[in-house]
């Protein structure tokens, strides 16, 4: 079966088969091609690569086999025209926004961005001359027109915040979008390809840190670019797609590769030139981790419902935070993009505020103390001192990060066992 055919079968398959297909006398399991290099006959052969003409790499830092597998598998899980690996998720949204902003230009991003995302935003961007902007996700869709300017060139959002687990109005952001004739950015790390596909709501392009759960086993960073194939850039805002590129002998993207003009601007300059490749072992490890992702998925979902219904009625914890629950403000979008389930990621702060937010990390046994979402492993982090100590208060806040706050990463251990550790460490710090 092709990959083609593939596209129209249920996730569920495609997370399976869809990437590498084996012909006749291949290897079953996707290989891993360890080699920088490609052997080429002639001069002209190696020209031709060099010119874009053909597909075969010619340099593992712009292409290698076993990444355009996992490419492929990626953009066939997501519905986009094409797909671009890298090294980590930061390279990841660094490539989707730099690719369309240079010195000058203005993005409006969501204030709710992973604490990682806020700081290459607040502070590398603006170092490049790009000015992000950030926004209150919940305001008016009027609201957040008027923050639109001629120089604006994307729109950037989570699908679900981290850490803060709001569950993003991808229709409103999507016409926010339009009325700027901008593409939308969705950061799809938390939901994976299995729970909410953006593109097919509006959004143009896709984005995700691989690390967490496509890999899902913790082994591996990674990061993807999927682009829908849906924008039109010919619109006077994107020349560097639609006229000549010095930087690539005069190529006009647009001309040559069609919708999926994006992706192949980025791996010709951004990818070339900074050299966040991913590693092919990284591409293998990850392919492996996604065969599995809608079991995981649903199991990550179904744990994480049962522990936050838990903690709800617990009488040591003040407030409990998952959009899968019924009195979650998120509910409502939550059923609407997220039906399948809301992911494994649930927040809630213990009764006895920061002090004892700590005390409750120090008595986990089974739940461990790690930098990580989106693996199978059960985990927990106290955010306010850790993975975003280095925002201020007042940004803490915009993010949705209480000092407070813990962070359970809810693996796919028996839910029983889970509760149980999380039941003992509370009572440890009565
Ligand atoms: C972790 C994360 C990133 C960054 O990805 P890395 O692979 O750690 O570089 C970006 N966005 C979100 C939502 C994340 O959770």
């Amino acid at each position: 079966m092709t990959n083609d055919e593939l596209r129209q079968l249920a996730s569920d398959t495609r997370c399976v088969q869809a990437g590498y297909i084996p012909g006749n006398h291949d290897p079953r399991i996707m290989p891993i091609i360890q080699s920088t290099t490609y052997k080429f006959d002639t001069a002209e052969d190696l020209g031709d690569a060099f010119d874009l003409k053909t597909d075969s790499p010619m340099y593992t830092r712009l292409g290698n086999p076993s990444l355009s597998w996992v490419e492929e598998k990626v953009a066939v899980l997501e519905g986009g025209v094409a797909a671009l690996s890298t090294s980590s998720g930061q390279a990841a949204n660094f490539f989707a926004v730099a690719n369309i902003a240079k010195a000058g230009d203005h993005v409006l991003a969501m204030s709710n961005l992973y604490g990682g995302t806020h700081t290459l935003f607040a502070s590398q961007l603006k170092k490049f001359g790009i000015e992000v902007e950030f926004v209150d996700p919940k305001r008016s869709l009027e609201e957040l027109t008027s923050h639109l300017r001629p120089e604006t060139r994307c729109v950037f959002s989570e699908m679900i915040g981290n850490p803060a687990l709001d569950v993003l109005d991808l229709e409103k952001v999507a016409a926010l979008a339009k009325a700027g004739d901008v593409p939308l950015i969705v950061d799809n790390t938390f939901p994976s390809p299995v729970l909410c596909n953006p593109l097919k709501w509006g959004a143009n392009i896709v984005t995700h840190s691989a690390t967490k759960y496509l890999d899902g086993h913790a082994t591996s960073l990674g990061g993807f670019i999927v682009d829908g194939g849906t924008f039109n850039w010919n619109n006077g805002k994107y020349p560097e797609l639609t006229e000549p590129d010095p930087d690539y002998h005069g190529i006009v993207y647009t001309d040559q590769f069609g919708p999926a003009a994006y992706v192949a601007k980025m791996r010709a300059g951004l990818l070339r030139d900074f050299g966040s490749t991913m590693s092919p072992f990284n591409a293998f490890l990850i392919n492996v981790g996604i065969e599995t992702l809608h079991l995981r998925m649903q199991r990550h979902s179904e744990n994480a419902l049962a522990i936050a219904e838990h903690l709800a009625k617990h009488p040591d914890v003040a407030w409990v935070n998952y959009p899968g629950l019924k009195d979650s403000p998120n509910y409502d979008l939550a059923q609407k993009y997220l039906p399948k389930g809301q992911s494994g990621v649930v927040s809630f702060g213990p009764k006895g505020g920061v002090e004892r937010a700590r005390q409750v990390i120090n008595h986990i046994k089974l739940i461990t103390l790690v930098t990580h979402v989106g693996d199978l492993h059960s985990h927990m982090i106290h955010p306010a001192s850790t993975t975003h100590r280095q925002l201020s208060d007042e940004d803490l806040r915009k993010g949705g990060v209480s000092p407070d706050m813990i962070r359970f990463n809810v693996g796919i251990e028996a839910i029983e066992d889970i509760i149980a550790d999380v039941d003992q460490a509370l009572a440890a710090t009565r």
